[in-house]
C-alpha cells in the first residue's frame, strides 16, 4: 500500500453523541442470543412476538410504513403486508445515536456535520445494488451491502491489520459513510463466519449503524465474547441461525438463508439471498473439505438445489484462485504431526498454529493424545478460542490431557507438548517471546522441537525467519513448511480457501447468470474471473470490481453502477478514526529519521540566550560522534535569537518556526535525513 492511499476520516457528531441526546435504552427483554424461530413461511420475520408491545415503538414504525406506502406499485411493493407478522425490535436502535463508552474517542478530533439521511430516488426503483465497501481489491475488512429501494442488508463486518506505512495503528475498518447516510434503511447484518476479517469490525462499526446480527452458533458466541471486551453501552441484538435446518430470515425485501460450508473454523456459512430481482449467493470463505474432521461437510445438496431454482449472481472467495487443483485434506497434517512425535519421542514438542484455525487445534490435540503426552496451552488468544470451542463442543479434549504451564517441571520432556500462537513472528506473541527468552512459563533449551503448523503469510518473511533463528539459537530444532522437503515430511498447513478446481465445482453447482469474484487482491479476483470465463461465461456477465464500485441489477440485467465512498478508517488504541494523516507522517518520520529537540532558554528582559541551547537527539545521530552538527545547530539558533525582531515574544510560533525550519534545512543538507525538529523555548 502506498502512503498516498492513507485515508482517515474525522469523527461525525453522531460518533460523539453531540447532535441530539440519546433516549435511554430500554433493557432488552429477551435473551439476546435466543435463536429466531425458523420461519416456516418465508414471508414472516422470525418470531419475536415477546417484543411486540414495547412502549414507544409503534410511532416510529408507523412513520416508516407511511413513507413506504408512497412506493406502492413498484416491484415488491406489497411487502408491507408481509411484514405484519413480526415485531420489529430493530427499531429501538433508531431512537438516537449510540456511542462508545466514555473515553473511547479522542475529544480533540474535529467534529464534522452529522451525516444526512439519503432517501431512495426514483431512478433507483426496481434496482438491486451490490455495494462492496471492503474485501474487494484486498484481503481483509470484508463488508458488502445489498440495497433494494428502502432496504439494506449487510454481509460481514471485518477489519484488517495495518501495513508497515501505518505505524502505531492497531486496526483498519472499512469507511461506512455510505451506510451511515442510509442507516434508516439497514435491516440486518449477516456474518458468514468468525474470522476477524469478517467479524473484527463489529465493535467499531455496529455503534454507528446498529442493526440485528444474524449468524451461526459458533460465530454468534465468538461475537458475543468479543463485544463483551469492548463494553458497548447498548446491548447488541444477536440471533443464532441454524444452517443445517436451512433457517431463513426475512428482513424487508430480502430473505437470507444460511448454508453450511467447510472452511478452517466451525460453523462457516455461505449465504443465499432472495431479492426481488433474483437469488444472490455469497460463498463466504470456503473450500470443499471432503472428509472434515468434525464430519460436517459442505451442503452441496442445497447449493445444487439453489442452482436448479436459478441463481442470478454468485459472489465467490478468490483467495486461492491462483492455486491449481484442489486443496488437500486437513487430515494429511495428522501424518506429519505423528511422524514428528515419533522421531522426537524423547523431546519436548512445541507446536504453533493460527489461533483462528479451530480445526487445526483439534488435530494437534489428537496428535498429542495419541503420543501419550500432556498438553500445555500458551497464549491468550489460543486459550480463549480453545475454551470457547470446547465449551460449545466444537473441540473434544480427552480428560486429563491439559496441564498448567507451571506443572511442566513434574514431567519428562517425552511426556510434554505445548500448543501456542505466533507462527507469523508477531511482535508480542508467545512463540516470539520464547525465542527471545522472555516467556514467563516456557524457557527453551537444547533438544526442544518446535513445529510451525502454518505457512508464512507474504510480507511476514522477515519476522518469521528472524524468529526461527532465535528459536534455533537455544539449540532447538524448528520444523516448518518452508523446509519440509529437507526434513522429508508431509504438509504442515492447508489454507482454508478453495483452489481452482473447487471453484469450478462451486460454479457448476450454483450455475449463476452473473459472477463476482470477492475476497481477494485484484490479481486474485482476476484469476477467479478467469476460471468462470474459461468455463464459458460471457465476459459481460463477469464483474471484477474493487471496493466502492457498485453493481446494479434489475429485470434487464446487471451493469456497473455508481462509485460510492469507500476507504479506510484507522483505529489507534481505543479511538476510531481519530488518527490524522499528519500524525501518521510524524510517526513515520520519528521511526525512520528520529527526533531532534532544541531547548532554548532566553532572558525575558534582555531577549538574549541565557545559556547555549541544549540539544536532545533520539534515533537520529549519535550525539558524541557528531559534535560539529550540534555546534552548528546551536550557532543557527543563536543567530536567530540575535536577529529576532525586538518585541517579538520568544514563545511566538513565528520564532519557533524559524528555528525549526532553519535547523531542519541544515540537518537535511548535512545528513540527507529529516528528523522531527522540536524547538522548545523557555523564558526566564
Ligand atoms: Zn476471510
Ligand atoms: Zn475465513
Amino acid at each position: 500500500m502506498s502512503k498516498d492511499n492513507l485515508k482517515s476520516r474525522p469523527l461525525t457528531a453522531q460518533d460523539l453523541g453531540l447532535n441530539n441526546k440519546p433516549e435511554p435504552q430500554k433493557q432488552n427483554d429477551t435473551k439476546a442470543t435466543q435463536p429466531p424461530a425458523r420461519a416456516a413461511n418465508t414471508n414472516q420475520r422470525p418470531n419475536q412476538s415477546s417484543n411486540q408491545q414495547r412502549p414507544g415503538q409503534g410511532g416510529g414504525r408507523n412513520n416508516q410504513q407511511g413513507n413506504r406506502g408512497n412506493n406502492q406499485g413498484r416491484p415488491g411493493g406489497n411487502r408491507n403486508n408481509n411484514r405484519g407478522g413480526g415485531g420489529n425490535n430493530r427499531r429501538r436502535f433508531d431512537k438516537g445515536p449510540t456511542k462508545f463508552a466514555v473515553g473511547s474517542f479522542n475529544q480533540n478530533t474535529p467534529v464534522s456535520k452529522p451525516t444526512a439521511q439519503v432517501s431512495m430516488s426514483k431512478i433507483d426503483a426496481g434496482k438491486l445494488k451490490i455495494v462492496p465497501l471492503g474485501g474487494l481489491g484486498q484481503i481483509g475488512k470484508n463488508l458488502m451491502a445489498l440495497e433494494y429501494e428502502d432496504d439494506i442488508i449487510i454481509m460481514d463486518m471485518g477489519f484488517t491489520f495495518p501495513g508497515e506505512d501505518q505505524p502505531g495503528i492497531d486496526l483498519i475498518v472499512p469507511d461506512i459513510t455510505y451506510l451511515e447516510e442510509r442507516k434508516h434503511k439497514i435491516r440486518g447484518i449477516f456474518i458468514t463466519h468468525a474470522h476477524e476479517d469478517h467479524v473484527g469490525g463489529i465493535p467499531f462499526l455496529l455503534p454507528k449503524i446498529p442493526a440485528p446480527i444474524y449468524a451461526a452458533q459458533f460465530t454468534v458466541k465468538f461475537i458475543e465474547r468479543k463485544l463483551e471486551e469492548y463494553h458497548l453501552d447498548f446491548k447488541p441484538e444477536l440471533h443464532i441461525v441454524d444452517q443445517d435446518k436451512h433457517d431463513k430470515i426475512q428482513l424487508g425485501v430480502f430473505t437470507v438463508e444460511f448454508i453450511r460450508i467447510t472452511h478452517s473454523i466451525p460453523d462457516a456459512c455461505a449465504l443465499a439471498i432472495t431479492t426481488p430481482i433474483g437469488k444472490i449467493v455469497n460463498t463466504g470463505d470456503w473450500r470443499f473439505e471432503e472428509q472434515p474432521l468434525d464430519g460436517k461437510e459442505s451442503d452441496k445438496t442445497r447449493l445444487k438445489e439453489l442452482g436448479d431454482e436459478g441463481v442470478m449472481l454468485l459472489m465467490c472467495d478468490s483467495t486461492n484462485c491462483e492455486q491449481p487443483g484442489r486443496t488437500p485434506s486437513e487430515t494429511e497434517i495428522i501424518e506429519t504431526l505423528d511422524e514428528i512425535m515419533v522421531r522426537n519421542y524423547n523431546k519436548r514438542v512445541i507446536i504453533s498454529c493460527f489461533g483462528s484455525q479451530v480445526t487445526r487445534m483439534q488435530i494437534i490435540v489428537n496428535a498429542v493424545a495419541k503420543a501419550h503426552r500432556k498438553l500445555v496451552v500458551v497464549g491468550r488468544s489460543m486459550l480463549n478460542n480453545l475454551e470457547l470451542s470446547v465449551k460449545l463442543g466444537y473441540i473434544k479434549i480427552p480428560p486429563g490431557l491439559i496441564i498448567k504451564a507451571q506443572d511442566m517441571k513434574s514431567y519428562e520432556d517425552s511426556e510434554l507438548a505445548v500448543i501456542t500462537t505466533g507462527s507469523q513472528g508477531e511482535e508480542f506473541s508467545a512463540l516470539q517471546r520464547m525465542g527471545t527468552g522472555e516467556h514467563r512459563d516456557v524457557k527453551l533449551k537444547e533438544g526442544d522441537v518446535i513445529v510451525l503448523s502454518s505457512s508464512i503469510i507474504p510480507g511476514n518473511e522477515k519476522s518469521v525467519w528472524g524468529m526461527v533463528d532465535n528459536l534455533f539459537r537455544w539449540g532447538s530444532y524448528v520444523y516448518q513448511s518452508a523446509t519440509r522437503q529437507i526434513d522429508d515430511l508431509g504438509i504442515f498447513h492447508i489454507s482454508g480457501h478453495a483452489n481452482v478446481d473447487e471453484v469450478k465445482e462451486m460454479i457448476e453447482l450454483v450455475r449463476p447468470k452473473y459472477y463476482l469474484p470477492i475476497h481477494g487482491e485484484l490479481h486474485h479476483m482476476k484469476h477467479n474471473a478467469k476460471i468462470a470465463l474459461d468455463m464459458g461465461f460471457d465476459p459481460k456477465n463477469v464483474f471484477v470490481v474493487e471496493n466502492g464500485q457498485t453493481i446494479e441489477l434489475d429485470k434487464e440485467g446487471a451493469k456497473l453502477g455508481k462509485k460510492v465512498k469507500s476507504g479506510e478508517v484507522l483505529i489507534d488504541g481505543a479511538g476510531i478514526g481519530d488518527v490524522q494523516e499528519i500524525v501518521l507522517k510524524d510517526r513515520m518520520a520519528m521511526s525512520s529519521d528520529g527526533v531532534f529537540m532544541i531547548v532554548t532558554t532566553i532572558d525575558k528582559k534582555t531577549g538574549k540566550l541565557v545559556t547555549s541551547p541544549d540539544i536532545i537527539s533520539r534515533g537520529f545521530i549519535y550525539v558524541k560522534d557528531n559534535a560539529e552538527i550540534l555546534n552548528n545547530s546551536r550557532k543557527i539558533v543563536k543567530n536567530i535569537v540575535d536577529t529576532k525582531t525586538p518585541g517579538l515574544p520568544a514563545n511566538s510560533p513565528v520564532f519557533k518556526a524559524r528555528i525549526r525550519d532553519e535547523v531542519s534545512n541544515y540537518l537535511y543538507k548535512i545528513t540527507k535525513r529529516n528528523p522531527i525538529v522540536l524547538p522548545v523555548v523557555i523564558e526566564v
